[in-house]
């Protein structure tokens, strides 16, 4: 893996005075883009668990979904995911 556009500190470091890590720092830009395509905004994840809390089929005791299994805390903020009712015939509510 290149390091050639890693920015650094006259020592080697990122200028926090810490000895430097082996791997190369990503760069804020790539990393929130990478961000933004694996999870959806607090707005988004919110507005999902809301739906979900007031679904027939939320198990409030451990917060997950009795159609899917999953932990609603979790799935709700992960961008390739949606609502498990298309998986009995429902159309998802979200
Ligand atoms: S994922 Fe869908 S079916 Fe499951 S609890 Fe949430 S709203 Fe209900």
């Amino acid at each position: 893996m290149s390091t050639e556009n890693t920015p650094t500190a006259p020592d080697g470091g990122c200028g926090c005075g810490a000895k430097a890590q082996s791997q190369p720092a990503v760069q804020p830009t790539t990393q929130t883009s990478i961000i933004s395509k694996v999870f959806v905004s607090k707005e988004i994840q919110q507005t999902r668990m809301n739906l979900c809390r007031e679904c027939e089929h939320f198990d409030s005791l451990l917060a997950r979904c009795k159609i899917c299994g999953c932990f609603l805390e979790a799935k709700t903020r992960l961008a390739g995911f949606h609502c498990a009712l298309d998986q009995i015939g429902e159309t998802p509510k979200w």
